[in-house]
């Protein structure tokens, strides 16, 4: 004869398994619950990085032509003055309304000083505002080449004259065969271009 042929046992029986079972889902949920939810993870809340009154704040612009050819234009630059001033105190999203991740800057935070920067492609403004004049490639003719000697004809060209190198006197000759001929007003090469095609 079962002890459980009185049914009343077999709810009890039930009920203790179901609460058993109850106790022990609570009691490793309660453990390890914790583990699955996101906001119980281990967070690293980053530092409010802002810049201070006494950080130093470099901005650095490099170029590609600029750097292919070593020309000393890349360097960091201290900001002073206006430029440095209107960042005192700023966090990281307000000083990005001034260097935008859109125009290229990133940010890098040190202890007391911050460095932006950007890579672009061409000439920097100082290099890309200078001509040389050198033969057209493959042509006895004299062509106006951006940017200084040292980048060649990696600036690209800015017009082609009518002038024939092989017509220059030697000295001349040389000098467009070397691109020496370097020019930072603009007004100055195109007087010496007219001299050269009389
Ligand atoms: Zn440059």
């Amino acid at each position: 004869m079962s002890v459980f042929k009185n049914t009343s046992y077999w709810k009890w029986a039930v009920l203790a398994f179901v609460l058993s079972g109850a106790a022990v889902f609570c009691y490793f949920s309660g453990i390890l619950l914790p583990f699955f939810r996101p906001e119980a993870r281990a967070q690293v809340t980053p530092p409010e990085r802002i810049i201070d009154t006494g950080a130093v704040v470099w901005v650095q612009e490099t170029y590609d032509i600029c750097e292919k050819f070593g020309l000393p234009c890349g360097e960091p630059r201290t900001l002073t003055g206006r430029e440095r001033l209107i960042l005192n105190g700023k966090l990281e999203e307000d000083a990005r309304t001034l260097y935008s991740e859109a125009d290229g800057w990133r940010i890098d935070w040190g202890s007391e000083r911050v460095l932006f920067s950007r890579a672009q492609t061409g000439l920097c403004p100082y290099h890309g505002s200078m001509w040389h004049l050198e033969a057209l490639d493959g042509e006895d003719v004299v062509a106006i080449y951006v940017g200084p000697r040292e980048v060649g004809q990696s600036g690209g060209v800015l017009a082609k004259t009518d002038i024939r190198v092989s017509r220059l006197p030697a000295d001349l000759q040389d000098r467009v065969r070397t691109g020496s001929l370097v020019f930072t007003d603009y007004d100055e090469m195109v007087g010496v271009l007219d001299s050269l095609s009389e």
